[in-house]
């Protein structure tokens, strides 16, 4: 069977340099493995979601060369199939109705001390479906949820420290966890790499895919976040991160993915500069270390110079003529 990739963006926002990241460490190592690299836009939340930002973020891949494989998939599409696996699961008793409020939870939280976050309440109340009521996953009380990851080795979660999470909010709408792991497994994906900030969601993503008997993928990667000057997480206000705004500053697509591929990841023989053909020959996902990624402005300016000094004169005219 042919291994396959993909990347998931969500348009709530331009594509940033962390997703951009994503996008290539995915088509890399697909592309130098024969493997097929998927597009899914992960569209769901309808209020934040636009036609605009798609088109941002098909825009900045194909402007950073990043090609895929097949029809782009719509996640709001498949929303239909997601509510009927929640249904599913609450037909088997591995779901339930709870209308607690957050404040109630909260409270309750407070109130009995320990973790913070949802107990359980409504597990054994029986309530109907109504217009205030939420489906929540029967998480097992005891033992472990575990996989390996090719990044951070084996990554484990007692189950008793995970709470019943929401799969079908009181709008009857699925949540995003639903529908990414469903679409997964839908779209037959074996390699999941994605952004660090998806590790705590994924012992659910497994729960849910061991509940419906849909396998899990064949590999994890959990890539490391980008840190700004000043070693704080890269931040969508502080920082300048959007793509589209590289290329509008005079960025040549070339420069931007040799810069994004060190993000995590370095050739051996610790040469940075290079053509994307010889970092796709060198880019294994084995060798991505977990340490956090400093997005180098300084760095890439430097290599943006470099390749526009080097280019011919011609291209050079065409490039600066916008
Ligand atoms: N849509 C998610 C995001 O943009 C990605 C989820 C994933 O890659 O699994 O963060």
């Amino acid at each position: 069977m042919t291994a396959r990739f993909r990347f998931a963006p969500s348009p709530t926002g331009y594509l940033h340099v962390g997703n951009a990241r994503a996008a290539l460490f995915n088509w890399l190592e697909a592309r130098r493995t024969g493997a097929e690299f998927l597009l899914r836009v992960e569209d769901t939340d309808r209020e934040r979601s636009s036609s605009e930002l798609v088109d941002n973020i098909l825009e900045s891949m194909r402007w950073l060369g990043l090609d895929w494989d097949g029809d782009i998939v719509f996640q709001a599409d498949n929303l239909p199939a997601h509510t009927e696996a929640a249904m599913d699961l609450l037909a088997r008793g591995l779901a339930y109705w709870c209308d607690c409020t957050s404040e109630q939870v909260q409270v309750r939280a407070k109130e009995r001390g320990g973790p913070p976050g949802y107990n359980g309440f409504c597990r054994d109340r029986g309530l109907e479906k109504s217009e205030a009521t939420a489906l929540r996953f029967r998480v097992p009380d005891d033992g472990t949820t575990s996989f390996t990851d090719l990044v951070r080795g084996e990554v484990s979660f007692e189950n008793s420290n995970l709470e019943d999470f929401v799969l079908l909010r009181s709008t009857g709408l699925p949540v995003f966890l639903l529908s990414n792991a469903l679409d997964d497994a839908a779209m037959g994906i074996t390699h999941v790499v994605r952004g660090e900030d998806h590790v705590p969601g994924t012992p659910k993503y497994l729960l849910l895919r061991d509940a419906l008997g849909l396998g899990r993928p064949e590999v994890f990667a959990h890539l490391p976040m980008l840190v700004n000057e000043g070693r704080q997480k890269l931040s969508k206000r502080k920082d300048s991160v959007s793509v589209a705004d590289f290329k509008a500053a005079g960025y040549l697509p070339e420069a931007m993915v040799n810069h994004l591929a060190l993000l995590g990841w370095g050739p051996g023989d610790g040469v940075e500069q290079r053509r994307v053909e010889e970092i796709m020959e060198l880019f294994r996902l084995t060798d991505v270390n977990s340490s956090p990624a400093f997005f180098d402005v300084k760095k890439l300016q430097a290599f943006n110079a470099d390749r526009i000094r080097a280019l011919p004169v011609e291209t050079f005219v065409a490039a600066a003529t916008p």
